[in-house]
């Protein structure tokens, strides 16, 4: 599947700036708000006490069941009670500057989500990739990120600030409202069997799984992301199973454990080295969280079994990290944990120090981890085709090419990531 973002859908473009919602009001959203911080929130707008508990329920399955923007379509809540939520909350969409879609069907989103206190408005990166059996978000946490991987791009920027539950959420809800995702009316709910049953089954979702794998660190920004991936999990809210959702870090060791205790997702290690002087500068959280603690973590993962893997990224990186020798040591560290390997063709982005390791190269280390028993999956380099394809744009404006280059750097990393993190 060759990815070639098409960039001259200036229409699109067009279309979507002259539909741009900019929040006209500071009114709250309820986006976001669990059901007590629901509950508190429509008590404080007075409505009576006895009756918050049930009108969140209500509410919850308007806005993450159906995908309603709209108070006034809430047929089962008393109109008065409809206005008075009106005045006092919003549910609206953040601004969406850009869509891009590729021939694949693979899309990316650029919002812009509104200042937080005395800071600027923001801008974050969503990428779906739809696949014959499944179809995949790559979500972002925050804007930029305090670690400096010296490989990755979003290393580069400083850390703007965190997304809030809202904003973390709002990029599955935007996905599903541009996707038809979200039902037109009620579907007949299936008898639950089981707590992992979900409103929809998740196989007949457009977005069936999820993966934290955006900008970001999603561990430093915890109990946003929790906040985000609970409801995004809940059978009153957007009801995808834990199964289907992967949260990727970079070794937050203490965030470890919580996120399997607290949330209970799936989880991705961005380990990339099988040595801590080279992971030290590969990754360099490393220095604080060392391999053994960060896979003595992994190993007490909450929930983790054989059917439960936990995927070890591992980006390809020529002459640095992709010998047989390291293939040898990453299946000797490995040993004891319920873990698959997502070996990632290095995408390279202007100023980077490193280059793509040599297809054979990753064959011969794949074959090695695989002939180990761990499943290896390669991704095809789709970054190499896109970053083709801007060198073509050479009528675009330098911003625009500046642009258009750091999105296909993110829609391939996320294409290269998804798959097999997702399983
Ligand atoms: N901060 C989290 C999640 C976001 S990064 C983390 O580090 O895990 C998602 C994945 O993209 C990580 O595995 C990261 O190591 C990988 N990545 C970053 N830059 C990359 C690049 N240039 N090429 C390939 N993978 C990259
Ligand atoms: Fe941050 Fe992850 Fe990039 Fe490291 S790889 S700089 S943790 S986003």
């Amino acid at each position: 599947m060759a990815l070639s973002l098409d960039l001259t859908q200036d229409d699109t473009r067009a279309a979507l700036a002259a539909q741009a919602i900019t929040r006209a009001d500071e009114k709250p959203s309820l986006i976001g708000m669990d059901r007590a911080d629901m509950a508190a929130a429509l008590i404080e707008a007075g409505i009576p006490q006895k009756q918050a508990r049930m009108r969140a329920s209500q509410l919850w399955q308007w806005i993450y069941w159906y995908g309603h923007t709209d108070f006034a379509a809430m047929t089962n809540i008393a109109k008065d009670l409809r206005a008075k939520l009106a005045d006092n909350f919003t549910l609206e969409r953040p601004e969406l500057v850009e869509e891009l879609i590729s021939t694949d069907g693979t899309r990316k989103w650029l919002f812009r989500f509104p200042a937080r206190g005395a800071g600027a408005p923001v801008e974050v990166e969503t990428v779906y990739i739809p696949e014959s059996d499944r179809g995949t978000l790559c979500i972002s946490s925050q804007v930029g990120c305090t670690l400096t991987c010296t490989f990755c791009h979003t290393g580069t920027q400083k850390l703007v600030r965190n997304l809030t539950a809202e904003e973390i959420l709002m990029q599955l809800m935007v996905a599903r409202d541009r996707l038809g995702d979200f039902p037109d009316k009620p579907p007949v709910k299936a008898a639950a069997k089981n707590e992992e049953e979900a409103f929809i089954p998740d196989g007949d979702r457009k977005v069936s799984n999820i993966v934290m794998m955006g900008m970001g660190e999603p561990l430093y920004n915890f109990e946003h992301v929790k906040k985000a991936l609970l409801i995004a999990s809940d059978n009153e809210g957007l009801s995808l199973s834990k199964r289907r959702i992967t949260l990727s870090t970079s070794g937050v060791v203490p965030g470890i454990e919580r996120t399997g205790d607290e949330i209970g997702c799936g989880l991705a290690i961005s380990l990339h080295a099988t040595n801590d002087e080279l992971r030290d500068v590969l990754v360099p959280i490393n220095k604080k969280y060392p391999i053994a603690k960060l896979l003595d973590a992994c190993r007490n993962y909450p929930g983790a079994s054989n059917s439960k893997r936990i995927t070890f990224e591992y980006v390809m990186l020529d002459g640095v990290n992709d010998s047989l020798a390291d293939a040898k040591e990453l299946v000797r560290l490995l040993k004891g944990i319920p873990a698959k390997i997502n070996l990632i063709p290095f995408n390279p982005w202007p100023g980077s120090q490193y280059e793509c390791s040599s297809w054979e190269k990753i064959e011969a280390f794949a074959e090695f981890v695989n002939a180990n028993g761990y499943a290896s999956p390669v991704r095809t380099p789709r970054g190499r085709d896109i970053f083709a394809a801007c060198g073509q744009l050479k009528s675009e404006s330098e911003r625009m090419r500046k642009k258009d280059r750091e999105t296909a750097e993110f829609a391939a990393r996320a294409e290269a990531l998804v798959q097999p993190a997702a399983e």
